[in-house]
């Protein structure tokens, strides 16, 4: 329970907690251990924070004031909106921890204008919502929609499903409201479609992982509703086919294809083995299969006749092997849960080495079947579970104890596990992290894969913005 009267731990200097208590009113803050629990545990379990006070500010004023009394004390913080990326950047190690999520307003959506402004402690999946019931389509939808806000998915330019179609979070911005590391309010909540006056500062705070500023709203673009969809799952010859099927669906489609997801056997064992009411889509068994999403916005039937027409030219050319069409939104959903399954029982099949990679689009049969022979020859039996949105060159590359090993002996390997892969990816011009950032887990890897004079820049720029270094200090870099 809150109690004003009372002690935050000594790490506060005298008269800060006051002033952010002040600053938030009542219902603003706590240090309740159980409160703060859930908010320094990450969704992997594998990250946990420490914190003498969490501020959930209700208004942008309400950020500027707990932003501004930390930076004259010179106390760090640490943004945080839905608590469910990947890469530690989100927890505190003894800064304050300022959450977004009483900061949950959609500010107005325009129809006409094709845009929605809302405030950063908006959840994702509201915000489609508030799209839909406009007749309107916001694009952006990953597995953690119900729980992820928007304040995060920009500030760690999250990617997902219709990335391929839509492009990242940083497409999908137009302007943000921003409060700066001393405390003042940058308003550039412009809905224009072309404003080139001068630099795009907009989007340094897009993908910077809360490290430059606290992001407390935000104009999105809005698209035409999608009326249909097709879904269809195919078995592809081999893995070199996932690059030409994509090719072939791309030309076929006009702008249609919407999602482009790349499925191993595996993934589909660990949906049979773990999960209930599943099960295979397709006859006999194959290597590889990719999940197919076309979208249409008029409902003339046009999304199935040309994702039909696209597949049964694969099938002619031998790049398709076999493949089935969603006759339902029932069917579809049971072929996207095939996906969704895979990400949540990999854990059941032993601890696993995780890698969210981008490879030129071309290039990902070639990295995985480098990936797989470098680490089959240093871990034998270990089980690679390449997976994930291919369309955009985007593999979730996720290595699974082998099955007579044990789970310390296998983690204990992860340091020269994760070089062979990211050393691969680099081999391959590729990016050790495509979605997921860089946070407090890669902060060694953007010093060793990209170059000096990147890195300098990136230093010069969070000098430059947050010269006391407050802003989610010793994260990114
Ligand atoms: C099941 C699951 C599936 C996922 N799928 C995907 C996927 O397909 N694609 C993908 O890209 N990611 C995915 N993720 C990762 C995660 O959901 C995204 O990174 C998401 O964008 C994080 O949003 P969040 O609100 O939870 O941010 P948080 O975890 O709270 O914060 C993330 C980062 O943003 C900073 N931050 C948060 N709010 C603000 C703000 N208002 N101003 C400035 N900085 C801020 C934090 O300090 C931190 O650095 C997945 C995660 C899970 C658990």
């Amino acid at each position: 329970m809150n109690n004003i009267a009372r002690k935050l731990p000594a790490v506060l200097p005298d008269g800060l907690a006051d002033a952010l208590r002040a600053a938030v009113g009542p219902k603003g803050w706590s240090d309740d251990p159980q409160v703060l629990a859930p908010q320094l545990k990450d969704w992997t379990g594998y990250y946990t924070g420490t914190t003498p006070l969490m501020v959930m500010p209700a208004s942008t004023a309400e950020v500027s004031a707990v932003v501004r009394a930390c930076a004259e004390a010179g106390v760090g913080i640490v943004p945080q909106s839905g608590n469910t990326g990947l890469v530690g950047a989100q927890l505190p190690h003894g800064q304050v921890l300022l959450s977004l999520k009483r900061m949950n307003k959609v500010r107005g959506v325009d129809a006409l204008d094709y845009t929605m402004t809302a405030e950063a402690g908006c959840v994702l999946a509201d915000l489609q919502k508030a799209a839909q019931d406009a007749d309107r389509f916001f694009p952006l939808s990953l597995g953690a929609e119900g729980s992820c806000m928007i304040g995060g998915n920009l500030s760690t330019n999250a990617g997902g499903i219709n990335v391929l179609r839509y492009g990242n979070t940083r497409e999908l911005v137009l302007g943000l409201e921003v409060v700066m590391p001393d405390g003042r309010v940058w308003d550039g909540l412009r809905r224009l479609r072309k404003d080139n006056t001068g630099y795009a500062l907009k989007h340094l705070f897009v993908g910077a992982e809360g490290t430059l500023g606290i992001i407390t709203a935000a104009t999105l673009r809005l698209f035409p509703r999608p009326v249909e969809q097709a879904t269809a799952f195919a078995a592809i010859r081999d893995l070199d086919a996932a690059v030409e099927l994509l090719s072939i669906l791309r030309a076929g489609s006009g702008d249609a294809i919407s999602s482009y997801e790349l499925i191993p056997r595996m993934g589909i064992e660990l949906g049979l083995e773990y999960g209930t009411g599943m099960s295979d889509p397709l006859a006999a068994e194959y290597d590889w299969h990719v999940l197919i999403e076309f979208t249409g916005t008029v409902a003339d039937g046009t999304a199935r006749a040309k994702l039909e027409a696209a597949l049964g030219e694969a099938l002619e050319k031998g790049v398709v092997v076999d493949a089935t069409i969603a006759a339902s939104t029932d069917q579809s959903l049971k072929l996207w849960r095939i996906r969704e399954a895979m990400v949540e029982y990999q854990y059941r099949a032993g601890a696993s080495i995780k890698h969210d990679i981008s490879v030129p689009v071309s290039r990902v049969p070639e990295f995985i079947r480098r990936a797989d022979r470098a680490l089959e020859a240093m871990v034998p039996g270990i089980r690679p579970l390449a997976f994930g949105h291919v369309g955009d060159g985007n593999v979730h590359y996720n290595l699974t104890q082998p099955k007579d090993m044990t789970r310390e002996a296998y983690l204990a390997l992860s340091e020269d596990i994760h070089r062979a892969v990211y050393d691969t990816v680099a081999a391959l011009d590729g990016s050790f992290s495509a979605e997921h950032g860089v946070g407090a887990v890669k902060r060694d890897e953007l010093k060793r894969y990209r170059p000096p004079i990147e890195v300098e820049l990136m230093r010069r720029l969070k000098q430059a913005l947050d010269p006391q270094g407050l802003m989610n200090p010793g994260k990114v870099l």
